[in-house]
This record gives structure tokens, C-alpha cells and sequence, in this order.
């Protein structure tokens, strides 16, 4: 038997490809492995979005050099936006790689390795799927259970943000049919999964693939997969584009109660003269008219973003706009990031005019103001009932009561909250009234409502049905 270790770097869709890779590895009789040295496969998935990235992955497959001096017949395999980026180029870049593989290429990957292992040499797969788009499904796994799954609704962007790569590590938009995406979800909630969260780079302009016109019916798909999964207990997506943001999906979330009352939209910018040159094809004002719409669809509705910041040319001026449009939206999470030029984007032509030094402070002076956000609507919700969808144990360091250990999940609005629960429960894919106690830098800590015994002395699906609070469905 074989044996593989996978290291993810990057975004949500990176982490989707890597489950649909262990997949691919474990239909052929590979076995996971924590141990780098138990392994016969190291496998990095890797992003591009940021220089910063490109960097991590070389200095960590140097620190392979020795094992894989030792083990000649370990396998290192590159697979992702790197990889379809580089192609055959990696090969040679880092010598100690043996396959290069692209995020359409996946079931591919035994037969490479098998490949190599077998005295080939090093090689290369990164063909898009452009005339058969494909979608792997995902497969349950009983041993595996999992709370919250990623389907993938679309692949690829159209969008040509001039900053960005994206556009030419995963090509052109394909768009998978309803029909596949609701029998997957399907498939998975039988599995145990209570919330989905669909992906797609501009997840919301989802349409039929071969739907001439390409209008965005991703509403109408949000209200199929409610109609026909009515097990589901949440339906999250990601990322959405400000401008497939439309009247209809506004609507769909003031009425179904499956959407939980947050949205990441990522805006990158509250300057009009840097969004123009960023291409992203709205304006400041269109922004913040759709936050607003969404705020009123839904009471308590929150939402986060992404941000650049040092785009070039960017002005002290154009930065404060952002900070404004920061603090006008009142968001409850910022991902920011330092603008990194990146290889084919139009905006190399625009120069790195913006000093390191700038970018680190704007970029801290934008925290600042964040955190202040975060931290004060944190605080808002102190005292207040939380429904929680536990996933399992929680990463939080906090100090814990004898014989209980900490578990965690997310609220409806996707804010974190840890739990301390007496040890031995099983508490993965409980859905929990939290009376919130205590609120972190970044996340809430609260005590469940309901008593612990009735929990603890259920089977684990009994006790699913009995402590699951299932929101009405409100569509007229
Ligand atoms: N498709 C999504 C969208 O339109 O927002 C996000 C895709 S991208 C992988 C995630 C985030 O990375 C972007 O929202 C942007 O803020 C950031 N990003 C992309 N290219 C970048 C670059 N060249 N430099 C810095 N940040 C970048
Ligand atoms: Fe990149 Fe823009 Fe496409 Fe998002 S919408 S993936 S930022 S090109």
C-alpha cells in the first residue's frame, strides 16, 4: 500500500482540490500518512495569487532534499495554481520535483506517480478541460464523516481583475449543470454533511453551462437546491462578485432561511479611480447600494471582504477612501493583502509603484481599523443566543474546566464559537443554542442552552434530530 501526505496552500478551492485528490488517491489504494518519512507520495497544492506563496513552496520542498536523497523512491508531486502556472518550467525550477500537475488534470495523478515510480522520467500534466469540462464529485466517506462540505459550482474567471492570475491558472469560466450540483449535495447531506458552501471564483454568475444568454441564475439555483434538499441546514457561497449581485439574490436571502445572514464580497478597493484601473466594473457608490440591499433582506446581516492595498498608483487619497468604505460597510471580517505583481496580469504594465514600506503601513493602519470593527461587533453580540453548528475540536488555546474539552463551530453568520463540553461527547454536527459569554480578538466563546446529558445519552443521529433547530423556510 501507498502511502501520501498532502500539504494545501491558498484558498478554499485549493482546500476542495485537495480532498477530491485524496479521493482520486484512495480509490486507488493509497492510505493517508501524517509522517513525511512514512510517505511514498508528498503532494503540495499550491497557490499563486501573491509572490509570497511561489516563495513558501520552494523553502518547503527544500527541506525534502534529504529525505528525498534517502528515499529515492519517494514521489514529489506540485499540483494547483503553481503548477498550472509553471508547467514543465517547475521541473526544472525545483529539481527535487517529479510531478507537475494542474487542477484539471487530477485523476490523472496515480497514473503519473505509477509513472515515475516505475523509472520515468520527470513529467507534466496541466491541460484544461476546456471541450469536456469536468467536475470531480465528491465521495463519502463513513470512516471520514464530514459537517460542512465545498461543491463547486463553476470553474475558471472571465473577469480579468488586472491583478490578477486566477484567469490563467484555472482558465476560462465553465459552469456545471444544476442537475449535478443538487445530486451532489444531496449525496453528501445523506453522509451527514449540514452546510454546503458553493464555489465558483464569481460563484453568484452561475448559469446553466450552454445557456446562451450567460445571464447569473445562481438565485434560482440556491432556491432549487432549498426546494429539493430540505435537509440542508445551511447554504453558504463563495466568492461572490459585487456585480452578479442582483436583485433576485438579495431577495433569495431575505427569503430563504437556509442562507445564512452573511456574505463575503470582496470590494478591494473604495477608491472609483483604483477599481477602474483594477477592472473590477463597479463603482464605490454600486457597492456599498448592494450592502445596503443586503442588510435590509435580512436584519443582522454582516459582511466581509477582501482588500488590496499599494495597487499602483494608488494615492493617500485613494487609500482613505478605502479606510471610509471600510468603516461606512462596517465589516465584520477584512482579508487584506499587499498588492504582489503577478506574472501575465495587464497591471504589470502599471509598474510597483508603491514602496514596501507604504504597503505595510496602509495595510496595518487597515487592520486597525478592522479589528476595531470586528472587535466591537464581536462585543455586540455578548449576552445574545447564538444557533452553533459544531464542526469539532477547537483550535483556541483557551483555559478550560476540568474534564471538559473545547470544541468549536460557526454561528449562522459564520462568526467562530468555542464551547466547552464535558470530554468523551461527541458534539461534531450538533446544532447548539449558544448563550454567548465571553468575546475573543477573533472569535466568541458561549454555554449551550440546552443541557448536556440529553445530548450525551443519544446515539449520535438520534441526538442530531432531537438538539438540530431547523430554521422555517420562508419562501412565498
Ligand atoms: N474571485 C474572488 C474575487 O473576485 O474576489 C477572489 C479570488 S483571489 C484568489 C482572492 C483574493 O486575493 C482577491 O480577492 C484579492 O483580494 C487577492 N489578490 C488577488 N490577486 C492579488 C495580487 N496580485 N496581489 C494581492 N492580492 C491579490
Ligand atoms: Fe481574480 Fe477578479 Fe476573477 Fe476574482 S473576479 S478570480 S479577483 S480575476
Amino acid at each position: 500500500m501507498l502511502r501520501y501526505l498532502i500539504q494545501t496552500f491558498g484558498c478554499q478551492m485549493n482546500v476542495h482540490d485537495s480532498r477530491r485528490i485524496e479521493e482520486v488517491l484512495y480509490a486507488r489504494g493509497y492510505e493517508a500518512t501524517d509522517a513525511p518519512e512514512l510517505a511514498d507520495l508528498l503532494l503540495f497544492n499550491t497557490c499563486s495569487v501573491r509572490e509570497k506563496a511561489d516563495h513558501k513552496l520552494r523553502s518547503m520542498v527544500g527541506t525534502f532534499r534529504e529525505l528525498k536523497e534517502r528515499r529515492r523512491d519517494l514521489v514529489i508531486a506540485v499540483a494547483g495554481c503553481m503548477a498550472q502556472q509553471r508547467g514543465e518550467a517547475l521541473l526544472s525550477e525545483i529539481d527535487l520535483v517529479d510531478v507537475v500537475i494542474g487542477p484539471d488534470n487530477i485523476p490523472e495523478l496515480p497514473e503519473l506517480v505509477r509513472h515515475v515510480r516505475s523509472g520515468g522520467p520527470p513529467i507534466a500534466r496541466t491541460v484544461f478541460d476546456m471541450d469536456a469540462p469536468s467536475f470531480l464529485t465528491a465521495q463519502v466517506r463513513p470512516e471520514r464523516p464530514e459537517v460542512c462540505a465545498y461543491v463547486t459550482v463553476m470553474k475558471g474567471c472571465d473577469e480579468r481583475c488586472t491583478y490578477c492570475i486566477v484567469p490563467y491558472t484555472r482558465g476560462a469560466e465553465r459552469y456545471r449543470c444544476a442537475d449535478d450540483i443538487v445530486a451532489e449535495i444531496k449525496t453528501l447531506c445523506a453522509g451527514g454533511v449540514r452546510e454546503i458552501t458553493l464555489l465558483g471564483q464569481t460563484v453568484n454568475s452561475w448559469h446553466e453551462p450552454g445557456d446562451s444568454g450567460g445571464e447569473s441564475r445562481f438565485a434560482a439555483l440556491l432556491e432549487r437546491i432549498t426546494r429539493e434538499v430540505p435537509e440542508l441546514w445551511r447554504l453558504r457561497y463563495t466568492s461572490p462578485h459585487p456585480r452578479h449581485v442582483t436583485d433576485a439574490l438579495i431577495d433569495a436571502h431575505a427569503r430563504l432561511a437556509v442562507l445564512p445572514a452573511h456574505v463575503h464580497l470582496p470590494v478591494q478597493s473604495g477608491s472609483d479611480r483604483m477599481l477602474r484601473l483594477m477592472l473590477r466594473r463597479y463603482r464605490r457608490q454600486d457597492y456599498l447600494d448592494r450592502a445596503q440591499a443586503l442588510r435590509r433582506a435580512r436584519s443582522g446581516f454582516t459582511l466581509s471582504t477582501d482588500i488590496i492595498v499599494g495597487f499602483p498608483g494608488e494615492t493617500h487619497a485613494d487609500f482613505e477612501a478605502t479606510l471610509s468604505l471600510v468603516r461606512e460597510v462596517g465589516f465584520s471580517g477584512v482579508f487584506a493583502f499587499k498588492y504582489s505583481p503577478r506574472p501575465h496580469t495587464p497591471a504589470l504594465r502599471l509598474g510597483d509603484t508603491i514602496s514596501e514600506e507604504l504597503k505595510s503601513e496602509r495595510l496595518a493602519r487597515l487592520f486597525e481599523v478592522a479589528d476595531e470593527l470586528q472587535q466591537r461587533h464581536l462585543q455586540s453580540l455578548l449576552g445574545t443566543t447564538l444557533q452553533v453548528l459544531i464542526e469539532g475540536p477547537s483550535k483556541s488555546a483557551g483555559a478550560q474546566p476540568a474534564n471538559c474539552v473545547r470544541v468549536s463551530g460557526r454561528s449562522e453568520r459564520h462568526e467562530i464559537v468555542h464551547v466547552d463540553a464535558p470530554s468523551g461527547l461527541d458534539l461534531s454536527g450538533q446544532l447548539l443554542e449558544v448563550r454567548i459569554d465571553q468575546a475573543y480578538k477573533r472569535s466568541l466563546v458561549g454555554t449551550p442552552l440546552e443541557p448536556w446529558p440529553e445530548v450525551a445519552s443519544m446515539p449520535a443521529s438520534a441526538a442530531k434530530s432531537k438538539t438540530a433547530v431547523r430554521l422555517p423556510l420562508m419562501v412565498t
